[in-house]
């Protein structure tokens, strides 16, 4: 069986790997190279569905919970599990316990218990929530380990789009760009940026609590620091605006004032997929599928989700959004 996967960011390659896995030959399209068109390129990367919990559906938790042993079999090793840690500052400890409240899957924890976990937050939050089970990887590693391992396995990228004739399937996964043509998909833009500082030295994701602007800091290894993200309704693909910025700094600034020093060393905003109810979709017309409308799960939920194209493109599943 041949297979064309169109769209290369976290869902065309998780849908690539799994249907090469069993057994079709995959060809991969995507006008743009290098991932620089993708939103996947820019996600944190946090696997992370009891936090998720807080403002999304109970299927996001049930379907994500077995998202980092999904990722662990495609790349062995690329996990990361240290769990995330959830602080609020002092004048907003009741967002901390309004989190608490929607969320589960979480110990409380007091500062002594911070610092043991952080000891570079040491002394600067009296009280916490912390998700054991969560994990997180690094996207971009992950996006060039699959794409080198699908490589390694014969599957064949292009730029250029080949003839559709030729194949068995086609598996449309060209998130965003699908907006205005798949009917109520919308697009959620997502700012972010990279800093540097050898200061301050984290070991797992931390969430900062605020009424208006959750921010999380994802450490990256070697003195690198994802700080994410905005979540606006908007398609707008420009550059990151001012107030983003300046809000995302002053989060970052509030967990630890060494991030004032940090360098940024870049910035970018990306168009997340969204369906109204915010869940992921496989749709099925002819031999064209479609998987979109990832929404802030995209690598959260595209391995679940690309099984569920397989097994479509194999004839043993049906198509649908997340709940069975
Ligand atoms: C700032 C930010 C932080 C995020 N953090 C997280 C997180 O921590 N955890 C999580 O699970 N999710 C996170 N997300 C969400 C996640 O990134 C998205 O859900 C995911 O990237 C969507 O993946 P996708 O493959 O559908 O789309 P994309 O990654 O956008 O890929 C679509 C690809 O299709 C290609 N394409 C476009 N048109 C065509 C065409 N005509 N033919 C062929 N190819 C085409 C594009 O070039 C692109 O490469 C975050 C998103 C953002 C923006």
């Amino acid at each position: 069986m041949r297979v064309l996967v169109k769209g290369a960011g976290v869902a065309g390659l998780t849908v690539a790997h799994e249907v090469g896995a069993r057994g079709a030959e995959v060809a991969v399209f995507d006008p743009n190279p290098g991932f620089l068109a993708a939103a996947s390129w820019l996600a944190g990367g946090m696997l992370a569905p009891w936090c998720e919990r807080e403002s999304a559906d109970e299927a996001v938790l049930r379907q994500g919970q077995d998202a980092p042993d999904r990722w662990e079999a495609i790349l062995p090793g690329e996990v990361r599990r240290n769990g995330t840690l959830v602080l609020a500052p002092a004048r907003d400890q009741g967002e901390l316990k309004r989190f608490a409240g929607r969320t589960t899957g979480y110990d409380w924890l007091d500062e002594q218990q911070i610092a043991i976990l952080e000891p570079s937050l040491a002394g600067r939050f009296r009280q916490g929530l912390f998700f054991p089970r969560e994990a997180d990887l690094n996207p971009r590693r992950a996006l060039t380990a699959l794409h080198s391992k699908l490589t390694a396995r014969g599957a064949i990228f292009g730029e250029t789009s080949p003839n559709e004739q030729d194949f068995d399937h086609i598996v449309d996964c060209t998130g965003a760009a699908r907006i205005g043509e798949t009917g109520s998909l919308r697009g959620v833009r997502g700012e972010m940026l990279y800093l540097r500082s050898d200061e301050i030295s984290l070991d797992r994701p931390v969430r900062l609590l605020h009424p208006r602007i959750p921010v999380y800091i994802v450490p990256r290894g070697d003195g690198l620091f994802m700080v994410g993200a905005t979540m606006i309704e908007t398609e707008f693909q420009g550059p990151v605006t001012a107030r983003s910025l300046m809000e995302l700094l002053n989060a970052a600034y509030a967990l630890h004032p060494a991030f004032a020093d940090a360098a940024v060393v870049e910035t970018g905003a990306g168009i997340r997929p969204a369906f109204p109810d915010n869940f992921p979709r496989v749709e099925r017309r002819g031999k064209l599928v479609s998987l979109n409308g990832l929404y802030r799960h995209g690598f959260l939920l595209a391995p679940a989700m690309a099984a569920k194209v397989a097994d479509i493109v194999f004839n043993t599943g049906i198509a649908g959004g997340l709940t069975p």
